[in-house]
């Protein structure tokens, strides 16, 4: 999201202590669009400062995450995986051979759910929706028979 506001203002704004360290995996959380786990978190980081330990990027992302500025997702591959809290709202689909993930949203699905919800005699506050898929069309390899 490159609209609103960065993580190290959300940070400043409730008082958090800003390590260089801290500011480096915000910027990081920032830059990401793909909902990347902390393995791939530290990766980046590292590669921006060699000193960010895995330890340092679980515990910032746990703080971050305590703190409700971002969001954690399990996508039922066994790794939690992370995004800045979205301006707007949005549901996921995984691609279940690569693991990518494609945000949309669907004005006709939101409305669906808070109507069942109704339904049901409450009034939706909040939804997680998670779909799961495999590409319609593989792409031709050569190699395959
Ligand atoms: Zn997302």
């Amino acid at each position: 999201m490159d609209d609103g506001k960065n993580l190290e203002a959300l940070c400043a704004e409730r008082g958090l202590r800003m390590t260089e360290q801290r500011r480096i995996i915000a910027r990081v959380l920032d830059d990401a669009s793909d909902h990347p786990d902390v393995e791939e978190l530290y990766r980046r980081a590292s590669a921006i400062d060699p000193r960010i330990s895995m330890s340092t990027v679980y515990r910032t992302v746990k703080l971050f995450e305590d703190m409700e500025i971002i969001e954690r997702h399990d996508f039922r591959d066994g790794r939690s995986r992370y995004e800045t809290m979205p301006e707007e709202h949005h549901d996921h689909l995984i691609d279940l051979r690569t693991g990518r993930v494609v945000e949309f949203h669907s004005p006709e699905i939101e409305a669906l759910q808070e109507r069942i919800a109704r339904e049901h005699g409450f009034r939706l506050v909040d939804h997680r929706l998670e779909l799961y898929a495999i590409p319609l069309h593989e792409k031709k390899r050569s190699s395959d028979g």
